[in-house]
């Protein structure tokens, strides 16, 4: 299969569907509940006439305890790039520093920048305070705090690197928009955090807003996440797609599943330009694994989502249809058992033979997957419709000047007293470089200060370059030669910069 037949889909072939080759598709089993829950998916998928060639790989557990840090081999690297697309059981992420989580690499590796979360309400059938829910979280998926770069810098500090690109916010919000286009969705909302990080969310809003002046026709809000979160868990239904970056969305799509009834019964779908991989989203279960109980839905929804973007929407549609009509008929496993007097508490296979007895049937009261729509899946990476911006050249690449540096250092005295370490700074900075301020856990501490504040033994130190006399790299590196020679111990230093006449950092308080 090629990469255009995923970008596109249902273009794979003009041929009559049953004439179509079947699409090689890796498969993993995964951890604990997995290989049950696939098991039931698979044989659901075979009776229903998913035209696709399962190619099994092994990641999780097993490799994990065969030695591999990261949980995945060669052969199924080989796999996924051969295939392209792959529906994934949870795995368990072994406990301890030692081990990469085997989906943040996943993700990352293969660029699968989106993270699709559809999460539907089907009550009556499952009891959910939110009839009617229908809210699709895009999450972006590669960076922000995911990136996994973080240091201890001090006996009492450590830090997570929160990176936030302007590539990668466009691509997710045109993702989010084109995903409202092409599914009639009437609104994105937009939830950052941008009150408090003002250039990481900042630019994450400022995208979404350029983003949605190409989509007039859809309607646009932001709203600080703190809020949002709350709205999206108390009244749910005003929501329509909710576009985030990378942690918010990991959050806000867990309580968007579980408004909807069960975090059992969702789907997610992770799309690139190459790849795509569709997973549960729930995890592998360990307290049920192996005894034949767990819902096999959320599985189901994904490798419906996965069968809309290989161009089998037809199946994916008969699928919906009879898992909808097996969720009305009462069938329900464990998790979502509710009311002995209209449900029968069914194992994962019984629930899996009951929806493959019902392919062909449609619901009764929840409404009807149709072709291409009603299942709501995200369609892959169609051909964006704002033009992508131009790489930047020498000539539209911003002025970029240096004008100082934040040292951070480590000083634990028994009094923290940050006018000592002023002078002790001011004192070993040669000339024409200035203490402008230091700053404790981001407050100010000197020049003014407050007694109350307490201070950690991290104190970052910013120095600017004084009179005429422009910054220039060597400044720094002669700063901290001089530090050192002070005794006067840096753990880390950040640049300062001006990009086209604005500060490319936060300014410290009175600034
Ligand atoms: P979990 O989702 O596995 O389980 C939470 C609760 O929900 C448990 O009580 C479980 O029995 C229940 N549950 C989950 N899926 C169910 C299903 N299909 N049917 C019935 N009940 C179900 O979350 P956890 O316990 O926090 O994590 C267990 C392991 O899964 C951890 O190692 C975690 O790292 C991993 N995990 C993997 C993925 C993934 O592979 N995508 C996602 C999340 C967690």
């Amino acid at each position: 299969m090629n990469s255009s037949s995923l970008t596109t889909p249902g273009s794979a072939s003009r041929l009559p569907a049953a004439a179509q080759p079947p699409v090689p598709v890796t498969i993993a089993r995964g951890d604990g509940i997995g290989p049950e829950i696939m098991d039931a998916v698979l044989r659901i998928l075979d009776r229903a006439g998913a035209r696709i060639a399962p190619e099994e790989i092994q990641v999780g557990e097993k490799v994990y305890r065969a030695g591999r840090t990261s949980g995945i081999g060669e052969e199924a690297w080989a796999s996924l790039r051969r295939t392209r697309v792959a529906l994934k059981a949870p795995i368990t992420t072994p406990s301890g520093s030692g081990y990469k989580s085997l989906n943040v690499t996943l993700r990352k590796t293969l660029g699968l920048y989106a993270n699709v979360r559809p999460c539907v309400s089907y009550a009556p059938f499952v009891p959910s305070p939110f009839t009617g829910l229908d809210v699709v979280i895009v999450r972006e998926n590669e960076e922000d705090t995911y990136a996994g770069i973080e240091h201890r810098q001090t006996d009492e500090v450590y830090q997570c690197l929160k990176l936030i690109t302007r590539p990668g916010c466009e691509r997710i919000c045109r993702y989010a928009f084109d995903y409202a286009r092409r599914h009639g969705r009437r609104k994105v909302t937009c939830m950052v955090k941008d009150n408090i990080m003002k250039l990481t969310d900042g630019l994450f809003r400022q995208v979404f807003l350029e983003t949605a002046a190409h989509y007039p026709e859809i309607q646009t809000e932001v709203m600080i996440i703190d809020i949002g979160t709350a709205l999206l868990a108390t009244e749910p239904l005003r929501f329509d797609v909710v576009v985030a970056p990378n942690l918010y969305g990991d959050i806000i799509s867990d309580v968007a599943a579980q408004c909807a009834g069960s975090i059992g019964l969702a789907g997610s779908a992770n799309i690139g330009e190459q790849c795509a991989m569709f997973e549960a989203v729930h995890g592998s279960a360990p307290d049920i694994a192996g005894r034949g109980i767990a819902n096999p839905s959320g599985l189901l929804e994904a490798a419906g989502l996965m069968l809309v973007h290989i161009g089998q929407a037809d199946v994916a549609n008969r699928i919906r249809n009879a898992w909808l009509r097996t969720l009305e008929d009462g069938l329900a496993t464990a998790d979502i058992f509710r009311d002995p007097s209209r449900q029968t508490k069914v194992g994962t296979a019984q629930f899996a033979d009951a929806v493959i007895a019902r392919l062909g049937q449609e619901p009764r009261h929840l409404p009807r997957a149709a072709a291409g729509a009603a299942a709501p899946a995200p369609a892959a990476v169609a051909p964006a419709a704002v033009p992508p911006p131009a790489a930047p050249t020498p000539k539209t690449l911003p002025e970029k000047i240096l004008e100082g540096v934040d040292l951070f250092l480590h000083w634990s005295p028994a009094r923290r007293d940050a006018a000592q370490l002023a002078t002790r700074v001011q004192a070993a900075l040669p000339a024409p470089l200035k203490l402008k301020m230091i700053t404790n856990r981001g407050v100010m501490v000197w020049p003014e200060g407050r007694p109350e504040t307490f201070c950690t033994d991290h104190w970052r130190c910013r120095v600017l370059a004084t009179g005429e006399h422009p910054m220039r790299p060597r400044h720094i590196a002669e700063a901290l030669l001089a530090l050192e020679a002070h005794h006067l111990d840096v753990v880390k230093t950040e640049n300062l910069y001006r990009f086209n006449g604005q500060p490319g950092y936060s300014l410290g308080q009175g600034e």
